[in-house]
């Protein structure tokens, strides 16, 4: 066995050699000097194709000059079929001129046969070669890949962000409609705004929270909001004949765990079932419902059941095998990395399947134990009774609609789109009772504002309209409201930071 290097292992070598006496000497040579090889054989250009379009090998071994065939020929049969499986000529006559063509042609080496010693190590030369060229190559893609992932969880944190500030009037207005008009059909029309509203941000967090990853280790989760952002991220992977139907659980069934990995186990779940029903079609249901077991443990079992073609023994037995794969680009690690989640939080996954007919994934998850579903406040809002509130907010259309929402409530709103702003109308105006203070101003900061204010003397209860994905900071907030923000849950906050309600 050629010395230098790591082990090739067993390798296939096609060889293209009319001789059979020939072809016999070479595989005894390269078999003496250790190489664990299978050989096949062929002598002309039609048995060439038919071998290179079977099994797959690790070098080509031509003869220079075959009758009715030559070298040349097989190499460039070879490269219209391979660019890169590596192609070793020898020949009893190579000339230098001859074996610098064969080169330049594409060949990896060549061998003379009155110096058959060379053949293992030049063979195995040139596999080693080969593969590490393909490792190389391998590797760059993975990074480009990666690369490009980055790229897009940017533009789509960007773009999901531009988009919540966008759909934000969708949010305040149709509330602002109520201080305008009793007419039941303009609050109809309003309450059909304010839903696509909630609908379009709903759409934009759950973006934003796959691109980024949900830090949480464990939250607990509504199933209904699960489907609904996989159902929209699965949209683009649909077809006319694989048709997706989510049966939405009643909004009160939970479980816990981290949202993003649940969101990617479930969307591996789907994508597999989709693959499965490319070729027939069908249909692909995610359910969900609570379980008790025969112990009393209670359950939420989320289904996603296909119409695909199911599998056999064979495959059931391997399924959760890290990079077992029946497909031809399958990476065999999306059930693997699915039990690791589900076994994470102390669930388990079953499989029912019938070839030719379908397959079933149940994952049976632990029912969270909770305290009651946190309601909304109370919709009665009390009067401002010409409060002064400071609102300073960066973004201008909010800050103009939560002012009008304000002044039609009976407060007084000082309204600032930045620091600076705030500070100059506070020393003319005098200071407020209260202040609402978005996360997303320039100039000075929110926490510089409110030291500032603080220094000014007041001492004030603060709101902070909160960006979902930031944390809470060191300052002392009598209430947080997360954007996008609501009137009702604003308002809320207000009479809670106020004690209005006691
Ligand atoms: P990959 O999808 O990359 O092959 P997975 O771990 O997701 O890797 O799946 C492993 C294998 O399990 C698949 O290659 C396929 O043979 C089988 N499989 C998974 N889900 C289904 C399904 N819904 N229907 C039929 N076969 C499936
Ligand atoms: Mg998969």
């Amino acid at each position: 066995m050629p010395k230098t290097g790591v082990p090739l292992g067993h390798i296939r070598i096609l060889l293209v050699e009319d001789s059979a006496l020939d072809a016999e000497l070479l595989i005894e040579q390269l078999q003496d000097a250790g190489l664990d090889a299978e050989f096949v054989r062929v002598d002309g250009a039609d048995d060439l194709r038919a071998a290179l379009a079977g099994e797959p090998f690790d070098l080509v071994l031509s003869d220079m000059d075959l009758p009715g065939f030559s070298g040349y020929q097989a190499l460039e049969i070879l490269r219209s079929h391979d660019a890169r499986l590596p192609f070793v000529f020898f020949s009893g006559t190579i000339g230098e001129e001859t074996a610098v063509k064969a080169l330049q042609e594409g060949a990896s080496d060549y061998v003379l046969k009155h110096s058959p010693a060379r053949l293992p190590s030049a063979v195995a030369r040139a596999i080693r070669e080969a593969r590490t060229e393909r490792e190389r190559e391998h590797a760059e893609r993975e990074l480009m890949r990666s690369q490009r992932l980055d790229c897009l969880a940017m533009l789509a944190a960007g773009l999901s962000h531009d988009l919540r500030n966008i759909l934000q009037p969708l949010l305040i207005v149709p509330d602002l409609l109520s201080t305008y008009s009793d007419d039941p059909k303009v609050l109809r029309l309003g309450a059909v705004i304010s839903e696509s509203g909630k609908r379009g941000h709903e759409m934009a967090d759950s973006m934003l929270s796959f691109v980024r990853g949900s830090r949480k280790a464990s939250e607990t989760i509504s199933v209904a909001a699960l489907f609904s952002a996989v159902q929209l991220l699965l949209q683009g992977s649909l077809s006319r004949s694989v048709r997706l139907t989510v049966e939405q659980p009643a909004d009160d069934l939970l479980i816990e765990g981290n949202y993003t990995e649940f969101q990617q186990c479930l969307i591996n779940l789907c994508l597999n079932a989709i693959q499965a029903m490319a070729e027939r079609g069908g249909e692909l249901t995610l359910s969900a419902t609570p379980a008790v077991a025969d112990d009393g443990a209670e359950y939420v079992v989320l289904r996603v059941a296909d119409e695909g073609a199911g599998m056999d023994d064979a495959t059931r037995q391997q399924l959760f095998t890290p990079f077992f794969t029946t497909k031809a680009s399958g990476t065999g690690l999306g059930l693997m990395s699915c039990k690791r989640i589900v076994e994470s939080v102390k669930g388990r996954i079953e499989v029912h399947s019938v070839q030719g007919q379908g397959t079933t994934f149940e994952l049976y998850l632990p029912a969270p134990v909770v305290d009651e579903w946190a309601g909304s406040e109370d919709a009665a809002f009390l009067d401002g009774e010409g409060r002064r509130v400071l609102l300073v907010d960066g973004d201008a259309t909010r800050l103009s609609l939560l002012g009008n929402a304000l002044a039609a409530q009976g407060y007084d709103p000082i309204m600032s789109p930045d620091g600076a702003n705030a500070l100059q109308q506070i020393a003319r105006q005098g200071l407020p009772a209260l202040a609402i203070i978005d996360d997303d101003i320039l100039l000075l900061s929110a926490a510089d504002v409110l030291a500032v204010l603080q220094e000014a003397g007041f001492d004030g209860p603060v709101i902070r309209l909160r960006e979902p994905s930031r944390q809470a900071d060191a300052h002392d907030y009598a209430a947080t409201v997360v954007k996008p923000v609501q009137v009702q849950s604003l308002f809320g906050a207000i009479e809670h930071a106020m004690g209005m309600r006691a």
